[in-house]
């Protein structure tokens, strides 16, 4: 099956006929005198049936052998960094989502593990990162807000011949236009937040992972411990979101690459970055590896940090706002939200578009520009 169908049509717990599934809210199962299992659940910090029906729809759709779902991406990646033992290594690409990298700065210290960031576009970069022995490898591709284009299949090859496992965070690109296990990558990380959601309500994230080696029981222990756990409407919210996903997507898709075409003949733009644009440096990566480009768009506004924030201010269907993959087209200049640490240009701007009509938002950009 294709995955359009997986995403309406697995799995299939219809109990009662109804067409829509119900939302499970109870806290707490039956269970026997000495605590005897007499269900399937027990406790919601364990288990939930509507995260249960979650996480088999997003396996199948990702072509994962499972597939844990969580309360935030955060607490996605977070769980993943707490399967490591202190001493452990992890090998970031230098420009990722900036909580990902307090999260490595701030509390990996303390539990002992390791880190570094590279440019992981570079396979050069990547090799010196590689004998350095990680435990696990991280990319991001396309990467938030820079939109690096990282070759997965080379990344997971190389890593694996070292022995290290590979983690694509790709939020930006969901499964309907690139599925990294079928790269060979071990793990792949979503913030459900973003296009699964896909209308700006939700917060969840999850991990699906290539074989389960244990990974679901342990991924679950670390959830129920650290009690980073989605909520049963979140979950019921998710999965009536990835049914609309292949069409969500399509359409994001092709107003990015429209938008992403007339900024690129602006004179005020000093670059743009969109991985179906044939002059994107990660073009000819991101044609083998996405079936499209993906709803963000970053663009470089010529006069630097004064210019681009005089755009953010005079658009009008653009909002100011944080965050991506809902219907609505949302602008944000990612240095100021990042602070002083940060990597990202001061002259970007950061774009999630919408399914609002494309000439509507490319009008809007372009009179913001003159
Ligand atoms: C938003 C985002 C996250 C974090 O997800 P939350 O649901 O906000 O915790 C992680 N990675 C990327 C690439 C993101 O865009």
């Amino acid at each position: 099956m294709e995955i359009e169908t997986v995403a309406i049509h697995v799995p299939r717990s219809r109990r009662d006929g109804a067409i829509a599934p119900p939302i499970n809210l109870s806290t707490t199962f039956e269970h026997g005198p000495a605590n005897e299992a007499l269900y399937a659940h027990e406790y919601i910090r364990d288990g939930n049936p509507n995260v249960d029906d979650l996480q088999t729809r997003l396996a199948s759709m990702e072509n994962a052998a499972g597939c844990v779902a969580f309360a935030s991406g955060m607490a996605a990646a977070t769980a993943l960094v707490q399967t490591l033992k202190p001493g452990a290594r992890i090998l970031f690409h230098n420009n990722i989502y900036f909580d990902v990298i307090a999260l490595a700065g701030k509390l990996m210290p303390n539990w002992g593990i390791e880190f570094e960031r590279r440019d992981l576009t570079d396979p050069t970069a990547l090799a010196a990162g590689l004998a350095k022995k990680p435990a696990l490898v991280w990319l991001e591709s396309p990467s938030n807000p820079q939109l690096d284009i990282i070759d997965i299949k080379a990344a997971a090859d190389a890593a694996h011949s070292v022995g290290a496992k590979v983690v694509v965070d790709s939020t930006f690109a969901p499964p309907v236009i690139q599925r990294p296990l079928d790269f060979g990558v071990d793990f792949v990380l979503h913030s459900l937040t973003k296009y699964m959601g896909g209308h700006s309500d939700i917060q969840g994230g999850a991990i699906a992972f290539a074989c389960d080696d244990g990974r679901f029981a342990e991924l679950a222990h670390i959830r129920r411990i650290t009690g980073g756990v989605l909520s049963p409407f979140n979950a019921w919210m998710v999965s009536r979101g990835v049914q609309t996903l292949a069409c969500r997507v399509e359409r994001h898709c092709a107003n990015a690459l429209a938008v992403a075409r007339a900024l690129a003949a602006r004179p005020e733009i000093a670059r743009v970055r969109y991985p179906f644009l044939e002059s994107d440096p990660g073009y000819e990566i991101a044609r083998r590896q996405m079936t499209a480009g993906g709803g963000m768009v970053s663009v470089e506004v010529k006069g630097g940090r004064s210019a681009a924030l005089k755009v953010a201010s005079k658009v009008k269907l653009f909002t100011n706002a944080t965050s991506l993959g809902g219907v609505e087209s949302l602008i944000e200049h990612r240095a100021s939200v990042e602070g002083k640490a940060t990597s990202t240009p001061d002259s970007l701007l950061r774009l999630s578009i919408g399914l609002e009509a494309p000439q509507d938002l490319i009008a809007d950009l372009v009179a913001a520009l003159d």
